[in-house]
C-alpha cells in the first residue's frame, strides 16, 4: 500500500502516536475526514465537445479554524490523494500555528490539453460545484499543481457571482489587483530556501557552494532555485516532467527560468533548442547534461530537494540516494518504508508539513489582509513568513532534541497532532 498517499500519511501518523501526548480515541478520529464532496462536471470545450470532469474537495478537520488548502488540476487526481493531501494541510497549518483547519481540491485532467478558454470554464464548473462548501470563514482555497493566479481569480469571480457582490477572501494566491498578496507566488519556494538555510545553520554546515539537486522546476521549484542561488548555494541539478538538467558545476538558474517561464521544457533546454540569450555566448556556464528524472533523484548532491509529486522517493530507489540531507518541497514525496531507511541511514529530512509550509503562511496573511481591508509590503509579508517558518523550524528542532525522537518528521507529527487533538479536546464532541 506503500504507494497510496491516503495509506502513507496514516502511516506517518501511527509513527508518531507512540511519541505523541494524545489521547487515542482523540487520535483515531483524527484518521477520517470530515467529508468528501464528489463533483461531476460537465464542460463544452472550445472544440465544441463536452468534456465530462470529475472533481473533488476534501474537509479533513476544522477543530482549529476555517478548512484551507489547495486546488490541483492533474491526470493522477483521486480521492484518496486529495484525502491525503487535506490530512496533510491540517498537519501543515497545526505545525506552523496558522488558525486553520485542513482540505484539498482536485480535478482529473490534463491541463496541458486545454485551452485556456476550457480551462476558465473548467474552473467555473468546478467552483460552482464546491461553492455551498466553500467560503471565507468556512473554506478558502488557494493554487496548487496547475494551478494559479489567475485560477483563484475565475474561483474569486465565479463565488463573487453568486454572492452578488465582491468577495476576495473566499480564495488566497489571486493576483495583486483583485486582493493578492505581494510575496505569495514565490511564497513556497522561499520557505523551502529558507528551511534548507536553517537546517544547514542547525547541522553546523555552510550552506555557500553546497551541491543541490531540485525535483520538479515549477511555482515552488523555480523559486526555490532562485532563491538558494543567490544565498551562494551550487544548484546543480533541477527537472520537469520531460526530463532532468545536471551540470556538476552548477546551472545558470536565471536562464532556465526566463526558458521555462517563455513555456519551454527542461529537455528543450538541454537539448540547446529554445535555449534563450541569457545563457549565450557566457562563457561561466556549460551545457548541461541531459539525465532522467530518477537519475536526478540518486545524484550525489548536499542536499536532494523533491518539488514536483508525491511517492518519488520508495523502497526501490532509497538506498541508491546519496544526498545527505532531503528538504521536502513536494507534498508526500516519501514513501513511509523509505523514511525509515533514512532514518536508520541518518540522513537528515525535512518533512513536507514544515519545508512547504511557505505558502499557506503567506496565504494566511492575503487572507488577514483581505479581512483587515488593508494590505501590507512585500517587506513585511516576508518578515512575517521568515518569523514564522523559522519559530516551526525551531519548534520542531527542539522536539526533536530533547524528546530524543527518531527523525524530524516525527518531531513534527507529536507537534501537529497534539496541537490539533487539544483543541478537538477543549471543543468536545458534539451533540
Ligand atoms: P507546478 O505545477 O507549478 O510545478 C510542478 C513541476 O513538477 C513542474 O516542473 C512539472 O513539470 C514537474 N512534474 C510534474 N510531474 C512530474 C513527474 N512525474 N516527474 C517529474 N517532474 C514532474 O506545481 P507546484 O505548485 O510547484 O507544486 C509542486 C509540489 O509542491 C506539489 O507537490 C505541491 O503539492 C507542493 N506544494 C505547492 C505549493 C504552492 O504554493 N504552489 C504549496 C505547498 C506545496
Amino acid at each position: 500500500m506503500a504507494d497510496d498517499p491516503f495509506e502513507n500519511m496514516l502511516a506517518q501518523m501511527d509513527r508518531a502516536e507512540e511519541y505523541a501526548d494524545v489521547d487515542h480515541g482523540v487520535f483515531e478520529r483524527l484518521k477520517h475526514p470530515e467529508r468528501t464532496l464528489k463533483v461531476t462536471l460537465p464542460v463544452e470545450l472550445e472544440s465544441g465537445e463536452v468534456e465530462v470532469f470529475e472533481g473533488y474537495r476534501c474537509q479533513f478537520d476544522s477543530a482549529r479554524g476555517p478548512f484551507k488548502g489547495g486546488v490541483r488540476f492533474h491526470p493522477s487526481v483521486s480521492q484518496r490523494e486529495v484525502e491525503a493531501l487535506a490530512g496533510w494541510m491540517t498537519w501543515k497549518t497545526a505545525l506552523v500555528d496558522l488558525p486553520y483547519g485542513g482540505a484539498k481540491g482536485g480535478v482529473i485532467c490534463e491541463p496541458k490539453e486545454l485551452t485556456d478558454r476550457d480551462l476558465e470554464r473548467l474552473t467555473r464548473r468546478y467552483t460552482e460545484g464546491i461553492r455551498r462548501m466553500i467560503g471565507p470563514e468556512v473554506d478558502v482555497p488557494a493554487p496548487d499543481m496547475n494551478t494559479n493566479p489567475q485560477t483563484m481569480a475565475w474561483m474569486m469571480d465565479t463565488y463573487s457571482m453568486y454572492e452578488g457582490y465582491s468577495v476576495p477572501q473566499v480564495v488566497t494566491g489571486k493576483p495583486l489587483e483583485i486582493g493578492g498578496t505581494p510575496g505569495r507566488v514565490e511564497a513556497t519556494g522561499r520557505g523551502v530556501s529558507l528551511v534548507t538555510e536553517r537546517l544547514f545553520e542547525y547541522l553546523d554546515r555552510d550552506l555557500t557552494d553546497a551541491t543541490i539537486a531540485i525535483q520538479g522546476f515549477g511555482n515552488v521549484g523555480s523559486n526555490a532555485a532562485r532563491l538558494l542561488d543567490e544565498s551562494g548555494a551550487n544548484v546543480v541539478a533541477t527537472s520537469d516532467v520531460s526530463g532532468a538538467a545536471y551540470d556538476p558545476d552548477g546551472l545558470d538558474v536565471a536562464a532556465l527560468g526566463a526558458h521555462v517561464d517563455a513555456g519551454g521544457l527542461i529537455e528543450e533546454y538541454v537539448a540547446g533548442d529554445l535555449r534563450g540569450s541569457a545563457g549565450e555566448g557566457d562563457s561561466r556556464w556549460d551545457d548541461p547534461d541531459a539525465i532522467t528524472n530518477a537519475e536526478l533523484l540518486t545524484l550525489d548532491v548536499d542536499v536532494l530537494i523533491p518539488a514536483a509529486v508525491e511517492g518519488v522517493i520508495t523502497a526501490d530507489n532509497v538506498d541508491d540516494l546519496r544526498a545527505s540531507a532531503i528538504v521536502e518541497a513536494a507534498n508526500g514525496p516519501t514513501t513511509v518504508a523509505a523514511d525509515k531507511a533514512l532514518t536508520e541511514r541518518d540522513i537528515q529530512v525535512v518533512p513536507d508539513i514544515l519545508a512547504n509550509a511557505g505558502g499557506v503562511i503567506v496565504s494566511y496573511l492575503e487572507w488577514v489582509q483581505n479581512a483587515q481591508e488593508f494590505s501590507w509590503p512585500l517587506e513585511t509579508v516576508n518578515a512575517e513568513l521568515e518569523r514564522r517558518i523559522g519559530t516551526a523550524f525551531d519548534e520542531t528542532i527542539e522536539q526533536y532534541d530533547t524528546e530524543g525522537l527518531p527523525d524530524l518528521r516525527t518531531a513534527a507529527y507529536t507537534l501537529a497532532l497534539e496541537r490539533t487533538a487539544k483543541a478537538h479536546e477543549y471543543r468536545g464532541l458534539f451533540p
